[in-house]
C-alpha cells in the first residue's frame, strides 16, 4: 500500500498492528532475523539515546525539584561547606595545579580536557578528608555522576557501562 503522504502511509502501519498484534510481532521477528546486523547497532544506539534521556530527565527533575525547595538547596550548599570546613586537612594551589600536570590537565575518570573540578576520591559526606591525596581531577560531568560514590565504586560503575557497550 503506497501513500503519497508519509504520514499518512505510518498511520495505516500503526493501526494495522493495532489490529494485528500477532502479525505485526511475526513481521518484526522475521525483519530482525534477516538484518541481524542492523538491528544490532539500532539496539545499542536505541539504549545510549535511551540512556542518555533517562539522565537528563533525572538531572532535570532533580534541578525542577531543588529550584522548588530552596532552602533544602541551601542546606545542601551549607551542609557540603561545613562538611568541607570540619574535614580534616587541606591542600594549597600548588599541590592542585601539580595533580592537574600529573593528569595531563584531563579527567582522572573520563580523560576528557578541559575544565577540571577537584573530585574527592571518598566523599566527604563519607568520611574522606580534603588531603591532596583523596583528590582527583575529575570534568564536571563525571563529578555530578560520580556524586556520593567513591573512586572504586565509580570506576566500576564506568567500567560495567563499558561491557554493556561492547556486548551489545
Ligand atoms: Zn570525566
Amino acid at each position: 500500500m503506497a501513500y503519497k503522504d508519509p504520514e499518512r502511509g505510518r498511520a495505516y502501519g500503526r493501526e494495522w498492528m493495532k489490529r494485528n498484534p500477532e502479525k505485526a510481532r511475526e513481521a518484526m521477528r522475521r525483519w530482525r532475523a534477516r538484518n541481524p546486523e542492523l538491528n544490532r547497532v539500532r539496539d545499542r544506539e536505541y539504549r545510549r539515546a535511551a540512556h542518555a534521556r533517562r539522565g537528563a530527565e533525572i538531572a532535570a527533575i532533580k534541578k525542577a525539584w531543588l529550584d522548588a525547595h530552596p532552602e533544602v538547596r541551601r542546606a545542601k550548599d551549607q551542609g557540603y561547606r561545613a562538611r568541607k570546613r570540619a574535614a580534616p586537612g587541606s591542600f594549597t594551589g600548588a599541590e592542585w595545579r601539580a595533580l592537574v600536570e600529573q593528569y595531563a590537565g584531563a579527567c582522572g575518570y573520563c580523560g576528557a580536557k578541559g575544565p577540571l573540578d577537584a573530585d574527592h576520591r571518598i566523599p566527604l559526606s563519607r568520611g574522606g578528608d580534603n588531603t591532596i591525596g583523596n583528590i582527583i581531577p575529575a570534568c564536571h560531568s563525571c563529578n555530578v555522576r560520580k556524586h556520593r560514590m567513591t573512586e572504586q565504586e565509580f570506576r566500576a560503575r564506568i567500567a560495567s557501562e563499558r561491557s554493556d557497550d561492547l556486548k551489545s
